[in-house]
């Protein structure tokens, strides 16, 4: 019923792509991250909840909305969207055509976020799920602890003088943090200019989180020294960085469950937030689902198809993809970290 074709996910029964990476006539889109919602489609179909950001995200675009739970029928097949605890909006979307119901997972998590609506499982026979940690090594703890450990070190950094760089995805973890936050900043927040809009259809759509203000050309040194940074890996080893010159840089992702990993890319501290499942909860998750059939796209997809046929007895198989997840925040780093070396001009 999905299959995969050169531009993403193709439903024929319904005549629409799920997350296509190139443009299409319409696309049924899971949420708002840029590999997953890419420019260019004639129609967006999302989770009511996901507009705010889908709309920053593609302002050209025509996007329709159907509230979670609720269903439309699209060619041959019904369509319906449900949480998936990924970031604001996001969804699984779920197909049936004559009595065969197939979900598609999109990204997901079962930890609590305090700015999406948490996961729900969908009962199908076929389950399409990412991996992008599908490997026993990834684990996380709960998200308190890991808040309370930035909380600590930024703590520790005010008592030297040294701002706290963050690194962080603009979109979902930025966000995701700051709602953590809420009742323990005892110092400012400031933000990278990339995060500013996304963070802004946040607040619009109700999120409560701790404030934070834009970093202004001017402010630099001292005038930052007790405050927490957040930013995109993407400004690591560029000028604006240059403004932060004893500053500790940290990461938060779930990468940095490996400690090579961390000290490879030289961050003084990682923290192991994820806004994906981890290895135990998505084996959960294709349990819960009662699926006989799982498919898996991105990240150690191999690793997890491998695991369910041999373990559970699964039908499984793997969809290639172009959907990077936390994967491409690494590549992102490595980039970032030779430019480090040779500065650009
Ligand atoms: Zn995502
Ligand atoms: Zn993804």
């Amino acid at each position: 019923m999905i299959a995969e074709s050169s531009s993403g996910l193709y439903c024929e029964a319904g005549g629409f792509h799920i997350d296509p990476w190139l443009p299409v006539e319409r696309a049924v889109v899971t949420h708002a991250h840029s590999d997953h919602a890419s420019p260019g489609s004639r129609r967006y179909l999302c989770a009511e909840p996901a507009r705010a950001v889908m709309e920053r995200r593609l302002p050209e675009a025509a996007i329709d909305t159907l509230p979670y739970g609720a269903s439309t029928r699209i060619g041959d097949v019904t369509v319906s969207f449900h949480p998936a605890g990924h970031i604001l909006g996001s969804a699984q979307v779920r197909v049936e055509h004559r009595g065969e119901v197939w979900v598609v997972s999109g990204d997901y998590k079962r930890a609590a976020d305090p700015t999406c609506t948490p996961f729900e499982p969908v009962r199908c026979h076929t389950f399409i799920t990412e991996a992008t940690f599908g490997l026993p090594i990834y684990t996380w703890d709960a998200p308190l602890t890991v808040v309370d450990d930035i909380a600590a070190w930024w703590r520790g950094n005010r008592a030297e003088g040294h701002p706290s760089v963050l690194f962080c995805y603009v979109l979902g973890k930025a966000q995701r943090i700051l709602a953590e936050l809420r009742d323990r900043a005892d110092a400012p927040i400031h933000l990278h200019g990339a995060m500013c809009a996304l963070t802004d259809a946040y607040r619009d759509a109700g999120v409560a989180m701790a404030p934070a203000e834009r970093i202004s050309e001017s402010m630099r040194g001292k005038a930052l020294a007790q405050s927490l940074v957040l930013a995109p890996l993407s400004a690591r080893g560029t000028v604006w960085m240059r403004r932060l010159p004893n500053a500790s840089v940290a990461f938060a992702s779930g990468l940095m469950r490996v400690r090579g990993v961390r000290r490879q890319r030289a961050f003084d501290r990682g923290f192991a937030l994820s806004d994906h499942a981890d290895w135990p909860s998505m084996l959960a998750t294709i349990e819960e689902t009662g699926a006989s059939r799982v498919l898996v796209t991105h990240g150690w997809s191999d690793a997890l198809a491998r695991y369910l046929s041999e373990t559970r007895g699964l039908e499984t198989g793997t969809i290639r993809t172009q959907y990077e997840g936390e994967i491409g925040e690494l590549r992102e780093a490595a980039d970032a970290a030779a430019s480090d070396v040779e500065p650009r001009t």
